[in-house]
């Protein structure tokens, strides 16, 4: 017969104090955990290192039975577990990567009740045999990890998550916890809606990482501007280099240690063996830089990482926030750097319109990286822009590159306006609405086959805004997008007026725009004054 692990602390603090030496709760830890000890549900969105992991491991130790843990990152399983055991607790996992006998000794140990937490991946709990092996026993909490991959719009989407809705009812009673790093809206909503959770409490964690700097710039000479970026950081500081190719990571580190920095490559191409070695040193050594591609970093856990550097322009703004998340957990000051430039943003609208998926994916995946342009381009402070993309607002941080150094801006209103007034009239007088291709086409006064069928070439404003490149008007849109004066919609992301819009019509609003962003440069801006 089985029997539940029996719990292993009264209350909550005494676990916090004796398990993991720590003296109080951290923002609203302390609330999930009595939330879950009480047997209710709860949705956490807290940023990396807010200390996610306590939420679900202290109840498994308060209440009676063991604590189940979904999580996609073995790696982070592994190191999890190791640390667990070292703070006595009893804590395994189940994954691919075990012989049958390991196995068979923790699903022993489980149904004797002698764990407190088993970590399973996604995959081996989508099989029946796992989850009435895990019916047999007893759980005290069930507890999913990065529950972002239930998000098929997101940017880790895995299948095996989809399954993971019917945890509630194949465990009725056990309370249930979603936690994710990931904070927009539509993530939010998703898991609430596919991990069956409409009752839960959620816990809302600022996404404010008050000791990150900020600091982007336009990319012109990367290498030389990343070793400069590099050499202007304390010596012996550690860091992530981000590329997005495995060519442009081996490249970068080989340029860089011929600079005398310690610098080691890691992608998915490298032998495994190599792999752990650098991301061993990198851990271990003072002052090691590891160039990587965006595999590297979800769950390695090195506090003290003082720089995060792109070379390349991220998807989205929720993996620049992830990937820079990984500086600074220990609190002190570090810096994120990117350089991005033109042939970034060809290159992923290459890589959109060639991706498999229908139009709306296309589309999402265009929003996605508008958004990420929005913040390069912000003349505003970057945390603002930042946090405000999560649904937060604040004030300026004075901790980013544009607040400690006011970038330099012409007014955009009036190419703004042109722009509102040609989507106003193609909506009141034909009914209609278009994407941002066609509406730079009818500014610019292009001859094209749609323009003529459509008789836009008629309109008033049909060639006002030829003094803009096409970029140029790219990056008003963004910046109006971001700023919500215009909205993208439905399918093909065509463009209609936000709230607010009429006051940039009626000319009350400025509409300020970097000088310096892509296919602009420096100078002959002045044409548009
Ligand atoms: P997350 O999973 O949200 O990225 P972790 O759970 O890994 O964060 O926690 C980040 C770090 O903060 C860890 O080193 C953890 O031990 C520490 N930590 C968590 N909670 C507390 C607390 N209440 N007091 C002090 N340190 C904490
Ligand atoms: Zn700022």
């Amino acid at each position: 017969a089985t029997r539940p692990t029996p719990a292993r602390f009264a209350t909550a603090a005494d676990a916090l104090h004796t398990v993991f030496g720590y003296e109080s709760f951290r923002g609203n830890q302390g609330a999930a955990i009595e939330q879950l000890i009480a047997g209710g549900d709860a949705i956490v969105l807290m940023p990396t290192g807010g200390g996610k992991s306590l939420i679900y491991q202290i109840p498994a130790l308060v209440r009676p039975g063991t604590g189940l843990v979904v999580s996609p990152l073995i790696a982070l399983m592994h190191d999890q577990v190791d640390a667990l055991v070292a703070n006595g607790v009893r804590a395994a996992y189940l994954n691919s990567t075990q012989a049958p006998a390991e196995r068979a000794a923790v699903e022993r140990a489980y149904l004797s009740g002698e764990l407190d937490l088993i970590y399973v991946a996604p995959e081996r709990l989508s099989n029946a045999t796992t989850r009435s092996l895990l019916q047999r026993g007893t759980l005290s909490v069930i507890a999913i990890d990065e529950a972002h991959c239930v998000s098929q719009w997101g940017h880790d989407f895995r299948p095996d998550y989809l399954t993971l809705g019917e945890l509630g009812e194949q465990f009725p009673g056990v309370p249930r916890v979603a936690l994710t790093a990931t904070a927009t809206a539509a993530t939010h909503r998703e898991i609430t809606e596919r991990l069956r959770l409409p009752d839960a409490a959620h816990f809302v964690a600022s996404f404010d990482r008050p000791n990150i700097q900020y600091r982007i710039d336009p990319k012109v000479e990367p290498r030389k501007q990343l070793l400069s970026f590099i050499r202007s950081m304390p010596e012996g500081s550690a860091g992530i280099v981000y590329a997005l190719s495995r060519k442009s990571v081996e490249q970068t580190a080989e340029f860089l240690r011929t600079q005398g920095v310690d610098a080691l490559a890691y992608h998915a191409g490298l032998d495994a063996a190599v792999r752990a070695r650098h991301q061993a040193r990198f851990l271990r050594e003072d002052g090691v830089v590891i160039v990587a591609t965006i595999a590297f970093g979800m769950g390695i856990d090195k506090p003290d990482v003082r720089f995060v550097a792109h070379i390349d322009l991220p998807k989205s703004v929720e993996g620049y926030y992830q990937e820079t998340g990984r500086a600074g957990r220990d609190g002190e000051p570090s810096v994120a750097w990117m350089a991005y430039g033109l042939g970034d943003v060809v290159q992923q609208r290459r890589m959109i319109d060639q991706s498999p998926g229908d139009r709306s994916y296309k589309t999402r995946l265009g929003q996605h990286l508008d958004a990420m342009l929005a913040l390069c381009e912000t003349v505003g402070c970057r945390r603002q822009n930042l946090l405000g993309y999560f649904g937060e607002s604040s004030d300026p941080c004075g901790n980013c590159d544009t607040c400690l150094a006011a970038p330099d801006t012409w007014d955009g209103l009036v190419p703004a306006q042109k722009l509102l007034s040609t989507i106003v009239r193609l909506q009141r007088e034909r009914g209609q609405a278009f994407g941002a291709g066609h509406l730079i086409d009818i500014l610019r006064g292009a001859s094209t086959d749609r323009i003529r069928q459509q008789g836009h070439d008629s309109l008033s404003t049909y060639g006002l805004g030829a003094d803009l490149s096409d970029q140029d008007w790219r990056s008003v849109i963004r910046q109006l997008l971001a700023r919500g004066i215009l909205v993208s919609q439905g399918e093909y992301g065509t463009l209609a007026l936000g709230e607010p819009a009429g006051g940039v019509l009626r000319g009350e609003s400025a509409v300020p725009l970097r000088r310096d962003v892509l296919g602009r440069g420096g100078a002959g801006s002045s044409r548009v004054r």
